[in-house]
C-alpha cells in the first residue's frame, strides 16, 4: 500500500515556494495543512462563477451555490458513515462545534450537581466551553488523568463514572502526545452508565478512517482546514434524536420556519443549527477536500503517515538531548519533544530559517503540559505531502541549532 507522493506535492502551490530561499519542509500540520490546488478551485471557482447566498433565491446561481453546499453535507455524512445528513451541522470548526454543545445541551439537559467528564490531555477548546458552561449551570467537571505514556487511564474513568455523570466529552487524537485513544471502548463503558460522549476528532479525521455509526459516538467535531479543506468551516455530528431534542445555539435568519413578534418556530435539522450566511465557498471547499481525500485512499494515507512517524522517532531519538513526550502505543503521526538548553521558541526560529516549520509554545494544552512538567514543547506534526527528506531536513536544522547554542 504506498502512496505517490511526487503528484500529490505537486498539487499543493505552497510546496513550490521558497521559504528563507529554502525548499519548505512542512511540519505543522497538526496546527492546520496546506491546501491541494483543487480545494483552491474549488473555492475560486465558487466566487469568480456563481458566488450568491443560499436557501434563499430562485435565481440559477443561488440554486447552484445551494446544491453544492448540500452535495458536501451528503458527502460528509458518507466520509463519516453517518445515517443522515440532518445529523451534519456546518460550524466554524471545532471550537464551535464542542461550544454548540457545551451551550446548547448542557443548558437544555444538565443541572446543579451534575457531572461533566473531560480528560487531561483536551485542547483548550474541549476544556474551556465546559467550564463555563459548567460554571452557568452548577454542574463540576471531572477530570481523566493520563499516566506516563501518554495514556488516558481507563480504571480511573470508570471509577469516575456516576449516576451525576450527564455527558463524557474526550480527545480522539491527541494534538501534542498524537495518543489515539480507545474512543469506541470509552463510549461502551460511558453508554452503559446512560452517558453520552462527544468525540473531539479534530487530530483523527483525514488520517484515519472514522465511523461514527461504528464508534456509536453521540456527537462528534472537526475541522475542515487540518484535512486539507479550507479555514472558517468545522462540522459537527449528532445522533438526530439529541440534536431534534437540543434548543437552537445560534439564532436569526435562515434556522426559523415562522418569525412573528410574539413567538419563533425553528427549522427541521439541520438548519436549526445554521442561523445566518455561513461559509459558503469553505463548505464547497471542504467537498473538494474530501474528494481529495478519498482519491488518495485513508488506508493509504495511514499506512504511509506511519512509516514515516516511525522514521521521524527513530532519526530524533538518536539526536542526543532530545526526549520525545510520551510514548503511547497507537500513535498518530504528531511528536512533541524537549530539547536540553534550547528553548522552543528559539528551535522553532532557527529552523524557520531553514525552510522548516514547526510549531512551538504550549499547544493550547497548558494542563497537558504541567501534567509532563513543561511549560513549553516543539512539534512536528505530517501531512500526505511530507517525505523523509522533510524529517532529515528537521533532524539537520535540530543539529545545527545544538551547535548554535553550543548543546
Ligand atoms: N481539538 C484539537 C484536538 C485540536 O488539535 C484543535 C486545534 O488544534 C482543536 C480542537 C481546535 O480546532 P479549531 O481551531 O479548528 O477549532
Amino acid at each position: 500500500m504506498t502512496l505517490k507522493i511526487t503528484p500529490i506535492r505537486k498539487d499543493f502551490p505552497n510546496l513550490k515556494d521558497k521559504i528563507h530561499g529554502k525548499p519548505l519542509a512542512y511540519l505543522d500540520n497538526a496546527a492546520t495543512t496546506l491546501k491541494p490546488k483543487q480545494v483552491i478551485d474549488a473555492v475560486s471557482a465558487y466566487y469568480s462563477h456563481y458566488a450568491s447566498n443560499i436557501h434563499r433565491a430562485v435565481h440559477a446561481l443561488s440554486q447552484k451555490a445551494t446544491l453544492q453546499y448540500e452535495n458536501t453535507r451528503e458527502k460528509v455524512r458518507k466520509f463519516i458513515n453517518a445515517k443522515n445528513t440532518a445529523e451534519i451541522i456546518f460550524t466554524s470548526g471545532t471550537t464551535e462545534s464542542i461550544n454548540l454543545v457545551a451551550q446548547s445541551y448542557v443548558k437544555t439537559f444538565l443541572k446543579a450537581n451534575d457531572e461533566i467528564i473531560i480528560s487531561e490531555m483536551e485542547h483548550h477548546s474541549n476544556i474551556v466551553p465546559w467550564q463555563i458552561a459548567s460554571k452557568e449551570t452548577g454542574c463540576t467537571l471531572k477530570i481523566i488523568p493520563v499516566d506516563n505514556n501518554g495514556e488516558i487511564d481507563l480504571e480511573r474513568f470508570k471509577e469516575l463514572l456516576s449516576s451525576k455523570t450527564k455527558l463524557v466529552s474526550i480527545t480522539h487524537t491527541s494534538n501534542v502526545l498524537g495518543t489515539i485513544n480507545p474512543v469506541k471502548e470509552i463510549i461502551r463503558i460511558a453508554h452503559g452508565h446512560h452517558v453520552p460522549v462527544l468525540i473531539d476528532a479534530a487530530q483523527a479525521v483525514g488520517h484515519q478512517t472514522i465511523d461514527v455509526q461504528d464508534l456509536d459516538c453521540d456527537f462528534l467535531a472537526f475541522s475542515a482546514h487540518k484535512m486539507y479543506g479550507p479555514t472558517g468551516v468545522g462540522i459537527l455530528y449528532g445522533k438526530q434524536n439529541l440534536l431534534e431534542a437540543m434548543a437552537p445555539y445560534k439564532t436569526g435568519g435562515d434556522m426559523i420556519d415562522s418569525v412573528t413578534f410574539e413567538k419563533t418556530t425553528y427549522r427541521e435539522l439541520p438548519y436549526k443549527f445554521e442561523a445566518g450566511t455561513p461559509d459558503i465557498a469553505s463548505v464547497i471547499g471542504l467537498g473538494a477536500a474530501i474528494d481529495y481525500i478519498n482519491r488518495v485512499g485513508l488506508n493509504k494515507i495511514s499506512s504511509y503517515e506511519k512509516t514515516l512517524l516511525s522514521y521521524a522517532i527513530k532519526e530524533l531519538k538518536n539526536i542526543s538531548g532530545l526526549q520525545v513526550v510520551g510514548s503511547p502505543s497507537k500513535k498518530a503521526p504528531i511528536i512533541s519533544f524537549v530539547l536540553d538548553g534550547i528553548h522552543p521558541h528559539d528551535l522553532g526560529t532557527i529552523l524557520d530559517e531553514q525552510g522548516i516549520a514547526i510549531r512551538t509554545g504550549h499547544l493550547c494544552t497548558q494542563p497537558l503540559l504541567k501534567r509532563f512538567g513543561v511549560l513549553s514543547l516543539s512539534r512536528a506534526s505530517l501531512g500526505i505531502y511530507n517525505t523523509p527528506k522533510d524529517i532529515d531536513a528537521l533532524v539537520g536544522g535540530i543539529k545545527k541549532a545544538k551547535k548554535v547554542f553550543k548543546c
